[in-house]
């Protein structure tokens, strides 16, 4: 039996790759990977490497705690949202970011940034997260 689409997504992620899916009838890219598409519901789907590349649009951190337990050894942390080349819209850590208020006004500042994934390994999970270029 064929590995499970999460496996094959947190497998490659554990390589430092993203893995997607793109439709074969409408192109468009789904990201995490689902088995439809998530603009026309299409299950006629192929693998993609995304390549990770993308613009820091929004930065902030959470005040409430994190969602899952297992971010709490690395809370507080950065959460930003990317849009990376391919079009796909993601939310993430970033890494290498002070959430201090100063910081994070000056990215809004600045406007979009590039970012680039730097993956994570939380308790055994590898976790989708980015740096800034
Ligand atoms: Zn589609």
């Amino acid at each position: 039996m064929a590995d499970s689409i999460i496996k094959q997504y947190y497998d490659a992620l554990g390589k430092g790759k993203l893995l997607g899916k793109k439709c074969k009838k409408c192109g468009a890219v789904t990201f995490p990977p689902t088995t439809a598409c998530k603009k026309c519901g299409s299950n006629e789907q192929e693998w993609i490497e995304l390549s990770g590349k993308g613009k820091l649009l929004y930065l902030s951190h959470g005040m409430a705690p994190p969602p899952n337990p297992r971010f709490a050894e690395i809370a507080p942390y950065a959460y930003g949202h990317i849009k990376l080349e391919e079009g796909v819209f993601v939310q993430a850590i970033i890494n290498g970011v002070s959430i201090d208020p100063d910081t994070l006004k000056s990215y809004y500042e600045r406007g979009p940034v590039d970012v680039v994934p730097d993956i994570m390994e939380v308790k055994g999970l590898n976790v989708l997260a980015f740096k800034v270029m």
